[in-house]
């Protein structure tokens, strides 16, 4: 009976989400499919390189497959060691503690960070995990409007003075592509005794002089004392770290849970990141050859009169508004070979669904034009069709 009840509560919700045409699906991939991939977060086409897989197999052969245990109990390897301090110095901080997943070190920084008198403040836009850490830190949390300084300032001066205050930003806005003001938010910070704390999964490795991201060195510790950064998108590998001062390193690893009560994150995935750190420093190219195209394809989108927005990033989307008409322009790009993320509620406002297009060094120039080809088909599709339309 109960059994039945929940199987029937599931199909209701599966129906409910499905009427909204909300339904999300995977689709499997082939290992060696001939497909262009304008979706994914590899901006700098390291996740293919056959160095890194070759670090990560040497790796794999001196420690074995698994992680074995926490790193509390005996998990920490000199190989994480290595990797969190190489991390340490990219970013210019005094240290930086490895997580297994970008999604664990939010949960596990905001969890650990906070007590029920700490007051936290977070961009609209900030990404799910930041808000879904906020949940379970149990502090109560306000949320900015985008960018809004003003709006920030104003929910600041409204705390409690006395309160422990954290604000929360992406570093580069994941669905918008946009970079956070980061001055203009360690300002604010610093006048309401506030700390920042910036997550830059998608700027570490592509912005900044040394691929540091958009806080790196430029933004130190004293600005931006706690920073996130994850290395399953421009590194190419798997895991993120939280990079800080000594204070702020040892607390987590006393009390952040989702680090204690997981195991570590296998050696070899730790190796084959230092061998995409070696690669970050010694191929600033990779990095020059991202921002040509992100330049190219601007300028030929715009051409086409394609709804861009202000960013500058490899992050490039194309908000088309409704659900449908992205799931069209998505499917008949997906007919042509070409993946791009399709992107609808609740990741994204209503009404401001949209093409995700990321770009990436590995990209050449002929997979741009095919990407650009696809998008005016979509365009005349539509055309034609409206025109149909019109008696
Ligand atoms: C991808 C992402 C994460 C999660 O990182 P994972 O390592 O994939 O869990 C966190 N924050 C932002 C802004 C992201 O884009």
């Amino acid at each position: 009976m109960a059994t039945a009840s929940w199987t029937q509560r599931l199909a209701a919700r599966a129906a409910e989400r499905r009427a909204q045409g909300l339904w999300r699906q995977r689709r499997t991939l082939a290992s060696r499919a001939p497909r262009l991939d304008f979706a994914g977060n590899d901006y700098l086409g390291l996740a293919g390189d056959p160095r890194l897989a070759e670090a990560m197999a040497r790796g794999a052969r001196r420690f074995g497959a698994g992680g074995r245990a926490s790193h509390l109990v005996c998990g920490h390897r000199d190989v994480h060691e290595a990797l969190e301090g190489r991390l340490a110095e990219l970013t210019g901080r005094p240290r930086a503690l490895l997580f297994s997943t970008g999604y664990m070190a939010n949960l596990g920084t905001l969890q650990a960070l906070c007590e029920p008198d700490t007051r936290l403040f977070q961009d609209r836009l900030n990404h799910a995990s930041l808000l879904d850490g906020a949940t379970l830190s149990g502090a109560p949390s306000r949320r900015f409007h985008h960018g809004d300084l003003g709006d920030l300032e104003r929910l600041l001066a409204r705390a409690p003075a006395a309160a422990p205050k954290l604000v929360v930003s992406d570093g580069v806005f994941s669905m918008d592509g946009d970079v956070a003001d980061i001055p203009g938010l360690a300002a604010a910070a610093r006048r309401h005794d506030a700390w920042l704390m910036i997550d830059d999964a998608h700027g570490l490795g592509v912005l900044g002089e040394r691929g540091d991201g958009c806080v790196g060195r430029a933004h130190g510790v004293e600005e931006v004392p706690v920073l996130v950064g994850t290395l399953g998108k421009a590194l190419g590998t798997a895991g993120a770290f939280v990079a800080g001062n000594h204070e702020l390193v040892d607390h987590l690893i006393q009390f952040a849970r989702p680090y204690v009560y997981t195991t570590a994150q296998p050696p070899s995935v730790a190796a084959a990141t230092l061998a995409a750190l070696d690669i970050l420093a010694a191929e600033p190219e990779r990095r020059a050859r991202l921002a040509s195209l992100i330049a190219r394809f601007r300028t030929e989108a715009a051409g086409l009169g394609l709804p861009l927005t202000e960013s500058h990033t490899p992050i490039q989307p194309l908000v088309l508004g409704e659900s449908p008409r992205v799931m069209a322009w998505a499917a008949r790009l997906d007919a042509r070979g070409i993946d791009v993320g399709a992107i609808r509620e609740p990741t994204v406002p209503r009404g401001q669904a949209r093409l995700r297009i990321t770009l990436s060094a590995a990209h050449a120039d002929d997979d741009l034009e095919r990407l650009l080809a696809g998008l005016a088909d979509c365009q005349a599709a539509e055309a034609s069709a409206a025109a149909e339309a019109t008696p």
